[in-house]
């Protein structure tokens, strides 16, 4: 007779594939439930945490402060980590389905959408996901080319990523010494001669996608004014009853309103924000960025109440030497596991991961965060989608719909990285690495200096 899985019996095995926001989420939420469950978390970089580590901007130390409610979900006895182990290769869907009950794909949105314009492909024009990745210290964007020797900065879409890449290369390296953005960067940044940043939202100020604290930012900015052009402010009247009610983006507005009232107090930067302006062409001369050339938009509200932008005809080139195109993120497909290429997300339903062939649910398999809902929400977003995949899970678990992993050893995992030669990195093993970065820190007055290759936190716990 088989025994129900999570209990004494037979504990719930599960995996998670990514160790960031989502996945410590949802790890929680499994230890939380009343059931034998364990969990053993698989990550591709020695280091745990994803976005919190290298999304999140290193002046928003508050937001990073969460990460103590995931060492807690890690100090869990029933919990394993298994850094420096990378899904499709290290480890294999195949292996995760024999050595598994159930596996939850936690792995975010790592790639960015693209303008899909000409000029897109040259060099200093990037996705902010790389940017964002490469001050932030991600060992995969430690070589990116970014030329800070040019005068001006145009960034795409009014999101908080735009945000967030506006203010670091608005800020001195005065107001970022004290963080813990990259080295590199930061020297990077000393030497920047970048004057003028631009913002640039296809549609008007009252369809903006960041948020109040974010915009406030920018009033306080040590050596960079802020500028908006009054007339661009001005609303038409679905805008203005579109936001009638939307205290969020009264405020976004009141900030925007104050900054075109001040305009310049002669700061050596400055950060436009310019609205309802489409980029069409990113301009050169000898492969270097001389320019965006971009349409003026005009709003049109659709039946649905969307409200949406269409092109004038009217052009208007901004010139600049680096863009930054900060227009939404991707999921990045996963050997073995079904995509929704369209979306760039995973194929589910309420975190029950979908085969688009059958339109079936695939047993045993889920998905959480980015990777199920797509890239929108802040960190804590995570929490109550976690769960929402966990019950899912758990409903499975009591309809007996969650086949039963054919080794249930759960010593085989180990053995099977060790007999590949994969050297994993243990929870405590980056509690090493952890310490050794915040001591480093500590001496400099930082949270902490991050080691930055896989190569340098790898020598911390193998010398
Ligand atoms: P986002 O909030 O979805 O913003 C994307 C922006 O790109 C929008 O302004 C969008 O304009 C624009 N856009 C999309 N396609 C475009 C195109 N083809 N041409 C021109 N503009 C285009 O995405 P995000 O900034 O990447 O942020 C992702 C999520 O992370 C959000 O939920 C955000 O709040 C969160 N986040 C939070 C923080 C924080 O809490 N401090 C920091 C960073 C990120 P339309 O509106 O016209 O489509």
């Amino acid at each position: 007779m088989s025994t129900q899985l999570a209990t004494d019996d037979r504990p719930l095995r599960v995996a998670i594939i990514g160790a960031g926001p989502s996945g410590f989420y949802a790890a929680g939420a499994l230890l939380k439930k009343d059931a034998v469950v364990t969990v053993d978390m698989f990550e591709r970089l020695p280091a745990p945490h994803g976005l919190v580590r290298y999304g999140v901007a290193p002046d928003h130390q508050n937001i990073k402060a969460v990460s103590k409610v995931y060492d807690r979900t890690a100090a869990d006895d029933r919990f394993r980590f298994f850094g420096n182990v990378e899904f499709g290769t290290d480890i294999t869907h195949e292996d995760v389905r024999e050595l598994y009950d159930a596996v939850i794909y936690a792995v975010g949105a790592q790639s960015d959408r693209q303008l899909n314009i000409p000029g897109e492909d040259l060099p200093n024009s990037m996705s902010a996901t790389e940017f964002v990745a490469w001050y932030n210290g991600h060992p995969d964007y430690v070589d990116l080319d970014v030329d800070l020797s040019v005068k001006a900065a145009l960034v795409v879409g009014v999101g908080n990523v735009a945000m967030d890449v506006a203010r670091i290369l608005a800020k001195s390296t005065d107001e970022l010494k004290d963080t813990d953005i990259a080295d590199h960067a930061l020297a990077a940044l000393e030497h920047s001669e970048i004057e003028d940043i631009y913002v640039v939202a296809r549609r008007g100020p009252a369809q903006v996608k960041f948020t109040s604290a974010e915009i406030r930012e920018f009033g306080h900015l040590d050596v960079a004014d802020t500028i908006v052009f009054p007339d661009e402010l001005r609303l038409d009247a679905a805008s203005s009853a579109s936001i009638k009610d939307d205290t969020g983006m009264q405020k976004n507005l009141d900030y925007l309103q104050a900054y075109s009232e001040i305009h310049s107090t002669g700061k050596p930067r400055r950060v436009h924000f310019r609205f309802l302006l489409s980029p069409v062409e990113i301009l050169s001369e000898d492969g270097k960025i001389t320019g965006v050339k971009c349409e003026r938009n005009r709003l049109r509200a659709t039946t649905s109440g969307y409200i949406n932008s269409e092109g004038t005809g009217e052009y208007e080139t901004i010139d600049c030497g680096l863009v930054l195109r900060s227009v939404g993120y991707r999921s990045v497909p996963l050997p073995g596991v079904p995509f929704d290429d369209r979306r760039g997300r995973f194929p589910n339903e309420v975190g029950r991961m979908i085969d688009p062939t059958t339109e079936r649910v695939i047993p045993g398999e889920y998905v959480v965060g980015w990777a199920k809902r797509g890239p929108s929400g802040v960190i804590g977003t995570n929490k109550p989608d976690a769960v929402e995949t966990v019950n899912s899970l758990m409903d499975d678990v009591q309809r007996c719909k969650v086949p039963r992993a054919e080794n249930d050893n759960p010593e085989a995992v180990d053995k099977l990285l060790q007999e590949r030669g994969v050297n994993y990195v243990t929870m405590k093993e980056w509690h090493v690495i952890d310490e050794l970065e915040r001591a480093a820190g500590e001496a400099q007055g930082r949270p902490r200096v991050k080691f930055i290759t896989v190569e340098e936190m790898m020598e911390q716990v193998n010398p």
